[in-house]
């Protein structure tokens, strides 16, 4: 699965159905839990794109 903040769930998005050919499952993360940052850039994850 892949974090993302709100500027780059697209390109999360399309990085899922690129490398496992499926439908992404997106999930958005509660606003408290800000230990997680985004795989594109320094921000605080604000989803999570998963493959299943
Ligand atoms: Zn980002």
């Amino acid at each position: 699965m892949v974090y993302a903040c709100e500027e780059h769930v697209d390109i999360a998005l399309d990085k899922i159905v690129y490398e496992y050919e499926t439908f992404p499952h997106l999930t958005k993360i509660d606003v408290e839990n800000l230990s997680t940052t985004c795989e594109f850039c320094e921000n605080p994850a604000v989803y999570i794109v998963a493959n299943k």
